[in-house]
C-alpha cells in the first residue's frame, strides 16, 4: 500500500484566469470537444503553467513563497490565439502565437529567484499552454481562433491535491504584478 504522503505539496506556479477569460477557454473547450472526442477540463482548473516544482516538503513552503514574493515585474497582456495538439499526452490547449517577451521575463525572474533559494526543478524549456481537452482521441491541424485576450496582472502558487474523484488544484498564494510601465 502506498503511504500518503502528508510532509510534501506536489505544487507549481501558474497564470489563473480571470472570470471572463475562463468563460472564453471553457467555451472553446466545449466547442471542440464531442469534435475533439475528447473531456474537456473543467473552467474552475483552466491555468497556464509557468513553472512546476513537482513535490515539496511543506516546512519549505514559506520560503518558497518568500522567494517568489521578490518577483517583480510589471503587468502585460497577451492574446491566445490558436488551438493545437499533443499526441505524446494526448491534450489540446490554446497557446499564443508569437512569443511573448513580458511572459517569458516572469518565468525567468520567477526561476532565478528559486534558483537563489536552492529550490530544485527540471529545467525544461517553456512552453505557454492552457490545457483545454484530455483524453483526445481525434487530434486537428493546429488551427488559429479568434484570440482570447488575457490581461496579467497577477500570479500564483497552486497545490495539486489528488482526492478521490480526481486532481484538484488549491491556491496558496497569490502575487499581484506591478502596475504597468508608462
Ligand atoms: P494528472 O497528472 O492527474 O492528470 P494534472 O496534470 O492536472 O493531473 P499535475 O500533474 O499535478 O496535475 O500538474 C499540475 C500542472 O503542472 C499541470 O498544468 C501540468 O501540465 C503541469 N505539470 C505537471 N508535471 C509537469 C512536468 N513534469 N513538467 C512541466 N509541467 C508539469
Ligand atoms: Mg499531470
Amino acid at each position: 500500500m502506498q503511504m500518503k504522503k502528508q510532509n510534501v505539496a506536489r505544487v507549481f506556479f501558474a497564470l489563473w484566469p480571470e472570470e471572463l477569460v475562463q468563460r472564453a477557454l471553457h467555451t472553446l473547450a466545449m466547442e471542440y470537444q464531442s469534435r475533439c472526442d475528447a473531456r474537456a477540463m473543467n473552467a474552475d482548473t483552466l491555468h497556464m503553467t509557468l513553472l512546476f516544482l513537482g513535490e515539496v516538503e511543506r516546512a519549505y513552503l514559506p520560503q518558497l513563497i518568500q522567494s517568489a514574493s521578490k518577483v517583480s515585474v510589471p503587468s502585460f497582456g497577451f492574446a491566445l490565439e490558436r488551438l493545437s495538439f499533443w499526441q505524446h499526452n494526448r491534450i489540446a490547449y490554446a497557446a499564443p502565437l508569437l512569443e511573448i517577451p513580458a511572459l517569458n521575463q516572469l518565468v525567468t525572474a520567477l526561476q532565478q529567484e528559486l534558483i537563489a533559494a536552492g529550490f530544485p526543478f527540471e529545467n525544461y524549456e517553456f512552453n505557454p499552454h492552457v490545457t483545454l481537452l484530455r483524453r483526445v482521441g481525434h487530434t486537428l491541424e493546429s488551427q488559429t481562433i479568434p484570440p482570447i485576450m488575457w490581461w496579467v496582472d497577477s500570479f500564483v502558487l497552486v497545490e495539486s491535491v489528488l482526492t478521490d474523484t480526481g486532481v484538484i488544484y488549491q491556491i496558496l498564494q497569490k502575487w499581484p504584478l506591478s502596475p504597468m510601465e508608462n
